[in-house]
């Protein structure tokens, strides 16, 4: 029988602590292990079928031990997405950073929950809220809230958006067909339409405004669908700016909006998620002096600033109406000035969690340890290195650059003058698909004006100039065997 199970002590810790440490260490070095060979190797690898076996055991009535358990814990350490390794470029991820192992064992260690009260942790999540604050130029009365990442902190900005369009009085008596419209443009994330979904407000309540040449937003047939509305009877409320969008990078035109939002009374938010970062870098920041007007932004620490999953952000000019959107505070919720249930008011009151982890102190490491200027350096490299890949592919005969570069995203294709424009599709998804089963490199693909893309981003602070090299070369590699191969058939 193990120590821990006696009756005397029939808790959840170790019979044996000794035991336990060298297991804790053992894992320690697996990490770091992991972390050290972060450039080495294959980008991703496909689950074994006996791993994929052993994850569809029974339900253990008991316990296997630690030591059973740390071995199957560290056995998953090479099957991740790939996001860690330098030539990962699929969708948007951030490469996370060895000192985020550190924060995270503190964490657990602590085990604290943020939903409120007056602990440690609680000071480090206000140290982040005040961060962001200065980070965008938010006033010293905004309030916002860490969070899993920008689809929940989109979902939180709209609800105060729209409880605050209908007097608050939505929170007790719903929506009630109350006809409430939104703006977007179509590169928007779907995470917005999704938002209002869950709002009650209906995806098509949403409208989707064409963009221009450089896939920003239109400004003037965004004034025409406001005026429609109104004429038709609906109720405008909000305006979804994106600050870096999903498919190639864009930046709608933030001051634009800004200025429009004011004149029409409309809230003004924008998606971040990656894009508003930017203000850390000097190649960026110009293109985003609008975010400071935004009456709401959501973005996400684990992508362009690399802090391991999960972490977004949601920051709310007014305090007061992210507060009234979501505090409600039953008896036993109560707080008091002094004790554990001081330190009024709590994260509680600004989202719809009440228990939340302490996702705060990753968030605190990482800016703490490397500072924005060194994180801002590394996305201006990011962007360098879009530019390159996009001249590299351009000085290629048989490549194309698909869409311009706005930031850290470059959508290109391999190209055949005898190949049809399905085929061309056809070769270019299979492209993608080699070089992720390959090992060699991870893009993933878009749509862009009906062609399909091999999609590059580039968030990651591993990638160097020769990783985009490299790929530029296994690209016109496969695509040539590709191209031969579909001429013999
Ligand atoms: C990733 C992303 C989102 C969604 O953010 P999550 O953190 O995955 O919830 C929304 N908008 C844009 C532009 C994104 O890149």
């Amino acid at each position: 029988m193990d120590a821990s199970q006696t009756p005397a002590d029939p808790s959840l810790d170790p019979g044996d602590w000794r035991e336990f440490r060298t297991l804790a260490h053992k894992m320690l070095d697996a990490a770091v292990d992991k972390m050290e060979a972060a450039r080495q190797g294959r980008v991703w690898n496909e689950v074994p079928p006996e791993m994929k076996q052993s994850l569809q055991a029974e339900l253990p009535i008991d316990g296997h031990g630690l030591a059973a358990t740390q071995q199957r814990i560290e056995a998953l350490l090479p099957y991740g997405i790939g996001n860690t390794h330098p030539r990962f470029f699929g969708w948007v991820h951030g490469s996370g950073t060895p000192g985020n192992l550190i924060a995270e064992i503190a964490v657990a260690a602590m085990n604290a929950n943020l939903g409120g009260r007056d602990h440690g942790a609680m000071y480090v999540e206000k140290q982040v809220v005040k961060w962001c604050r200065e980070l965008f130029e938010f006033p010293e009365t905004a309030s916002g809230l860490i969070v899993s990442g920008t689809s929940i902190a989109t979902v939180i900005a709209l609800k105060v958006a729209r409880d605050r369009c209908l007097d608050f009085t939505s929170r007790t008596e719903g929506v009630g067909g109350a006809p409430l419209v939104g703006y977007t443009s179509t590169q928007t994330h779907s995470c917005v339409a999704r938002a209002f979904d869950i709002l009650g407000l209906g995806a098509n309540a949403l409208r989707k405004i064409p963009v221009d040449e450089r896939f920003q937003i239109d400004m003037e047939a965004l004034k025409t669908a406001i005026a429609t509305d109104r004429t038709e009877g609906r109720t405008p409320f909000a305006v979804i700016g994106t600050a870096g969008a999903v498919n190639v990078g864009a930046i709608d035109d933030l001051e634009a909006i800004a200025d429009l939002a004011a004149q029409e009374g409309l809230w003004f938010h924008v998606d971040g998620a990656f894009g508003a970062s930017g203000v850390l870098s000097d190649r960026l920041r110009p293109r985003l002096t609008g975010l400071k007007r935004a009456d709401s932004l959501a973005f996400d620490f684990h992508k362009w600033l690399h802090v391991n999953y999960d972490a977004g952000f949601v920051l709310v000019r007014s305090e007061e109406a992210h507060r009234r959107t979501f505090s409600d505070r039953p008896d036993y919720l109560k707080g008091a000035d002094r004790g554990l249930a001081a330190g009024n008011p709590w994260p509680v009151e600004y989202g719809p969690e009440l228990s939340r982890g302490f996702r705060a102190l990753k968030i605190w490491a990482q800016l703490n340890e490397h500072g924005t200027d060194k994180l801002g350096r590394l996305i201006t490299r990011n962007c360098e290195q879009a530019a390159y890949l996009a001249e590299q592919v351009a000085a290629r005969p048989n490549m194309e650059v698909l869409a311009p570069v706005a930031m850290n995203i470059c959508c290109f294709r391999y190209a055949h003058p005898e190949l049809t424009s399905p085929e061309l599709n056809r070769l270019n998804e299979e492209i993608v698909i080699q070089l992720q089963l390959q090992g060699i490199a991870a893009p993933s693909t878009t749509i862009i004006h009906d062609n399909t893309a091999i999609r590059v981003n580039i968030t990651n602070h591993r990638t160097r100039f020769e990783d985009l090299d490299l790929l530029v070369r296994e690209v016109g590699r496969i695509g040539a065997t590709l191209a031969a191969e579909a001429g013999q058939s």
